[in-house]
């Protein structure tokens, strides 16, 4: 069904006059997890999957790195036509392991949002926690099938002592022990994984924040903390410059405007959202939106525009 709407799309030429329409806006890719050939977890992006993606940026766009849309914008100068940017949110390890050679073979840079304290292997992402106890065999209650996002909007308004207490309660009436270290599902890049990326000349890193917090939870002085700490954590670790910052979660409700002053006081250049769009001229290249998807269907109405005009039109209806 997918297919016969793909093949339907393609030949009638929707799609090309789209992305000819929207040529002058940058597309943000938002990607989380990669996995082998022939894996089936529905939250990674198996190496076939990149492979298609990457060969049809490559023949309608031009992959460039998300500073120059950024250093574009703070010009006020109109955006070039026809740039996409490569966006790795948390710092898995599966990105280097399935993700990298992809990127050195269609020299593509992209830029990778790590979150310090993960790679340091302090503790491993608590969104990741609470994914690992729903794939349990007796997983909470809470976290039955269906569930997960509610439990998310739950969690995502808590202060994080309130929603680690959460967690490890839900762990405790189900009787799972959250192991110390990350399983390999979830295992971080090492900084000698990162520094060998950032010395191919083709990833750049940036800061995710030290511990993941959903930033609108946290005082000022806290997330002043999240975004300057995890910075120098990175430029220490890896004697490069950062230079662009990830919220996390980045709904528009998970951060206050004083953070993304923060996030410009603090040097940043620019930093994303997981909002989707395409990013236009006069964009404020502190809450730039990122598309994604990982069925090729998706990939193809958000990458060549098709969604954004849909938007466009029902806004323009509703006015
Ligand atoms: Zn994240």
């Amino acid at each position: 069904m997918k297919r016969l709407a793909l093949h339907a799309f393609r030949s009638s030429g929707v799609f090309a006059l789209t992305r000819a329409l929207s040529a002058r806006m940058a597309r943000i890719l938002m990607y989380h997890n990669f996995s082998g050939p022939g894996a089936t977890d529905v939250d990674a992006l198996t190496v076939d999957g990149i492979r298609r993606q990457f060969t049809y940026l490559r023949s309608h766009f031009r992959v460039v790195p998300l500073l120059r849309i950024a250093e574009q914008l703070a010009s006020g100068r109109e955006l070039e036509p026809g740039m996409a940017a490569l966006t790795i949110d948390d710092g898995r390890r599966n990105c280097y392991e399935f993700l990298f050679p992809l990127l050195k073979e269609f020299e593509f840079p992209a830029t990778f949002f790590v979150v310090s304290s993960f790679i340091q292997g302090e503790d491993w992402i608590w969104t990741d926690k609470v994914i690992w106890l729903s794939e349990q065999p007796n997983p909470p209650a809470e976290l039955a099938r269906g569930n997960v996002e509610a439990i998310f909007g739950a969690l995502n308004q808590l202060r994080p002592e309130a929603r680690n207490a959460q967690i490890e309660s839900m762990a405790k009436r189900a009787g799972v022990n959250i192991p110390r270290a990350a399983p390999a599902k979830y295992a971080p890049c090492s900084w000698s994984e990162l520094r060998e990326m950032t010395n191919s000349g083709l990833v750049e890193i940036g800061s995710h924040t030290v511990t993941h917090p959903i930033l609108s939870t946290l005082t000022d002085e806290e997330s002043w903390y999240e975004l300057s700490e995890s910075r120098r954590q990175i430029e220490e670790a890896l004697c490069k410059k950062v230079r662009c910052f990830c919220f996390p979660n980045g709904t528009s409700g998970d951060y206050r405007p004083s953070q993304v002053q923060q996030i410009a006081n603090a040097g940043y250049q620019c930093s994303v959202l997981a909002e989707s769009g395409l990013v236009g001229s006069g964009e404020d290249r502190y809450q730039l939106p990122r598309i994604g998807g990982r069925s090729e269907i998706l990939f193809r109405q958000r990458v060549d525009g098709a969604v954004h005009f849909q938007q466009a039109l029902r806004a323009w209806r509703r006015s």
